[in-house]
């Protein structure tokens, strides 16, 4: 698990926000305060499993739900909505949150299976804003504003279950924002999510996704070796056949280049079969070529054929498929230079992955019209930042 130095000094030793807090530290914290262990535990399954407010040793401010979005979608409506956070004040000093009030937004998706019938997925986001400059990317446009405390993070989860209402079964971190540009809040909210004496979501339901940062990477490596964690999903965000697209598409291969993502995927640690997911947004004439489909699958291809973690013999042999491949057709963001996709472009570049033996999926494109579908999360109002010279200091914002 996490460190317990994610809490934030602020909340130390004092009244603690139980969403960025696992069951254990939570009791631990109000106990310190004086409240016996088995009260705050109830009051900590109380709140997260059914939204009770819990007794005041817990500094607990509902997640105050601003704006809710819906659209109609083949498999069922998409909800956007948006979560007030506070601001970043730099005049009180770098993580000073007194700033004018911000806003998160998640987005929930339906997903209709054969088995569990309509079930929905919490995209959340881990920051408002990003640094990262995504071309294709809405909230690229915005710059990094600040990053989400694991609580506001959790935060969104619990606005969704227990204000709008709809428990998600998956959650993916895909919203706005890299998460490992945020890690340790990420992981701690991933440490709440998945509590038994919390949330609940099964980690095998929880899907970190990122642009490639290797650092971030490598300690991920690292956390899914622990025990209850082995099961965490990975998604990266490839998007591109080659470092020349790459580097023009997406700042961050500028400092690590597609051969060392690659490798780093290679040493991926395998547990029970969990798929990496490979996201490739769609763009024409920029990467939909049939050369750029023979290019993405020799990046995929070593993927698939390597040492399972821990295990020797016939079981270190595996080689069964482990990428897939996400196709997901272009949204485009407010004064885009590439239109979408059409359908032939989407069917042809789908149709040369497989004749390149690729696994491949097609992601529908939901929730287009307001701005709740892929690469298209970014407040309006909050935009015009400077970004991050990512190939000097990927964690460092210097806009203020
Ligand atoms: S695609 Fe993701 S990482 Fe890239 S700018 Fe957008 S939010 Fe950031």
């Amino acid at each position: 698990m996490p460190s317990r130095d994610v809490i934030p000094p602020a909340q130390r030793g004092c009244v603690l926000d139980p969403l960025g807090l696992t069951s254990e530290q939570a009791v631990e914290a109000a106990h310190a305060l004086g409240m016996p262990r088995a009260n705050a535990l109830e009051a900590y399954k109380a709140l997260l499993r059914e939204g009770k407010t819990p007794p005041e040793v817990f500094a607990f401010t509902p997640p105050e739900v601003v704006r809710t979005l819906r659209e109609e979608s083949p498999e069922g409506e998409v909800i956007k909505f948006l979560v007030r956070v506070k601001g970043r004040d730099p005049s009180k000093g770098h993580e000073s949150l007194a700033g004018k009030p911000l806003e998160t937004e998640s987005v929930l998706i339906p997903m209709v299976g054969s088995v569990r019938g309509l079930t929905y997925t919490l995209c959340v986001s881990s920051q408002v804003g990003c640094a990262m400059g995504c071309g294709f990317c809405e909230t690229a446009q915005m710059g990094l504003i600040r990053s989400l405390t694991a609580a506001e993070i959790v935060g969104q989860w619990y606005a969704a279950t227990h204000v709008v209402g709809v428990r998600p079964k998956n959650i993916v971190f895909m919203g706005m924002g890299e998460p490992m540009d945020n890690y340790e809040q990420v992981m701690q909210a991933v440490a709440v999510l998945k509590d038994h004496n919390g949330a609940s979501v099964p980690i095998s339901h929880v899907t970190i996704s990122t642009v490639g940062r290797i650092d971030g990477l490598r300690r991920m490596r690292e956390q899914i070796k622990q025990p209850t964690w082995h099961r965490l999903n990975l998604a990266l965000s490839l998007n591109a056949p080659n470092d020349e697209v790459r580097d023009v598409l997406m700042p961050v291969n500028r400092r690590w280049k597609m051969e060392e993502l690659q490798q780093e995927l290679i040493d991926w640690p395998r547990f029970g079969g969990n798929k990496l997911c490979i996201e490739y947004v769609l763009i024409p004439g920029v990467n939909d070529s049939r050369e750029h489909a023979a290019q993405v699958a020799n990046f995929v291809r070593p993927l698939k054929s390597l040492v399972r973690e821990g295990a020797s013999g016939d079981e270190a042999a595996d080689t069964r498929e482990r990428a897939v491949v996400n196709v997901i057709p272009y949204n485009p963001r407010r004064s885009s230079p590439w239109p979408a996709p059409t359908e032939e472009q989407v069917n042809a570049f789908i149709g040369w992955l497989i004749e390149e033996r690729v696994f491949v999926k097609r992601r529908r494109t939901k929730g287009r019209q307001m701005m709740g579908a892929c690469g298209q999360l970014g407040n309006e109002q909050i935009r015009g930042r400077r970004l991050v010279d990512l190939t000097v200091s990927p964690s460092k914002v210097t806009n203020d």
